[in-house]
């Protein structure tokens, strides 16, 4: 046995939530390894990622996701979850479906900070953190 596979637990460093989306996950990987240093990390793929844990989701889909964290929880016991929207994403009717990227942005921001209350309504004392991932000419910025 080593020192860090005592009573064989596992744990990791975040619960990651992002969309299915494939063109972002490569740009997504890089900036929790090299931007938050996150070395392990659960990771859920959802449609929309923050959008059914928000009102405008399903609420089928809302108590099973919040399962889904609950496992990872307790098997994992992440140090935090962080939550990742991206612009242009299907789930909620892609970039035309608003005025401009910046009304674009603000609308997965919100949705991002209902999700962490829906989830922290929940699961209390965890700790979160959202980011917003942007395509512009092939390209992914996260903040
Ligand atoms: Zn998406």
């Amino acid at each position: 046995m080593t020192a860090n596979n005592q009573n064989n637990a596992h744990h990791c460093d975040a619960l990651v939530i992002h969309c299915i989306d494939f063109r972002f996950h490569e740009a997504i990987k890089n900036f929790l390894q090299n931007e938050l240093g996150i070395k392990s990390y659960d990771l859920l793929t959802i449609p929309g990622a923050a959008k059914h844990l928000t009102a405008a989701g399903s609420a089928a889909r809302r108590d099973g996701l919040l399962e889904d964290i609950g496992i990872s929880i307790r098997l994992h016991e992440p140090k935090e979850i962080i939550l990742i929207n991206h612009s242009d994403c299907g789930a909620y009717g892609g970039r035309t479906a608003f005025s401009d990227t910046t009304a674009e942005e603000a609308a997965h921001r919100a949705a991002l900070e209902e999700a962490k209350s829906v989830i922290g309504g929940k699961h209390q004392g965890v700790r979160m953190r959202s980011y917003y991932a942007r395509l512009l000419d092939q390209t992914v910025t996260i903040s």
